[in-house]
């Protein structure tokens, strides 16, 4: 990633891709305690827009203010500066990493005098799952391991240290020929994805777990507002592994993984097997709502 051509906005000045480097003390390399977020860009007929970016903005803030960061700048600066980065990249289309970490001003727990220190990288990346799995739907499995308690980790946070318990649980999924991990909460019910929120169908009810140890999806309240919209009623309740057994339908949502069908979950096959009715239609509506074919949605696009 870090040998191409192209521009990192860092700390207010945009720098060239291959010098966007940092030093090996970093703290928040050593400790994982750093906020970071993932945003697309889609081209649309209207030009490149990027998708719910005021809120993205905002969740990147809250995750800041959460671990007692101080960001240093205001939302508007940033959404500038996210902006600018897919533009002076000449990007169509595009994934969008803001981080905020601390620098390697000082070393152990104690370190009192960290700046916090800020990038914004953008990129072409297509479907994270594959694209034949946006149709054919993905594998995925029960992960051994448990999702943060709420009161060790906080799950309201995209904080970087978080995602050591995501890749523990995708690693062991991967090794073991599935496409994905579902991991459940500390009490048994299901939770989340590894960087994804589930959903399911079950006699035309769309459920999707309470907002508890999940991640505050933001294509998650986008597919809860479509459904809406499409008159599916959506249900946030607690599920247990063997009711998503009996799904008719179920899918991940994510900014990366947008919305991917599951196919399987434990070797159970969940409906027939394939992308389900009410999937396929929430599907088609979040693509048709993030390349701007969706009246009454403009307002979620931001364009470059
Ligand atoms: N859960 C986790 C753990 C994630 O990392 C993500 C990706 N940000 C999501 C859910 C989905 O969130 P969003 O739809 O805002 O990308």
């Amino acid at each position: 990633m870090d040998d191409r051509d192209g521009v990192i906005w860092l700390d207010g000045q945009l720098v060239p891709w291959r010098d966007a480097r940092i030093h090996v003390l970093t703290h928040t390399l050593h400790y994982g305690m750093g906020v970071f977020e993932g945003i697309r860009a889609y081209n649309t007929e209207r030009g490149t827009a990027i998708f719910r970016l005021p809120e993205h903005t905002r969740r990147f803030f809250g995750s800041a203010r959460i671990l007692q960061m101080d960001i240093g700048y205001d939302q508007d600066t940033i959404n500038q500066a996210i902006v600018q980065c897919v533009r002076e990249n000449n990007l169509q289309s595009a994934y969008i990493r803001p981080m905020s970490f601390y620098g390697s001003e000082g070393m152990g727990l104690h370190a009192d005098n960290l700046k916090v220190h800020t990038m914004i990288a953008a990129w072409e990346w297509g479907a994270y799952l594959g694209a034949e799995n946006m149709e054919r739907g993905i594998r995925i499995k029960t992960s051994s391991f448990t999702r943060h308690h709420v009161n060790v980790t906080m799950c309201r946070a995209k904080a970087n240290g978080n995602y050591m318990n995501s890749m523990m649980a995708l690693q062991e999924a991967t090794r073991d020929g599935y496409d994905e991990a579902l991991l459940l909460d500390v009490d048994g019910f299901v939770c989340e994805g590894s960087g994804e929120n589930f959903f399911m169908v079950r006699d035309g009810v769309l459920y999707t777990p309470e907002l508890t140890s999940c991640l505050e999806g933001i294509t998650r309240d986008t597919v809860i507002t479509l459904a809406g919209e499409m008159g599916i009623p959506v249900k946030e309740k607690r599920i247990t592994r063997d009711e998503a057994y009996l799904a008719d339908e179920a899918f991940f949502t994510g900014t990366a993984a947008e919305v991917t069908p599951i196919r399987e979950l434990d070797n159970r096959t969940i409906g027939e097997g394939c992308r389900g009715p009410i999937t396929g239609k929430l599907q088609q509506a979040y693509f048709d709502a993030v390349e701007g074919r969706s009246p009454g949605h403009e307002g979620w696009l931001t364009f470059v």
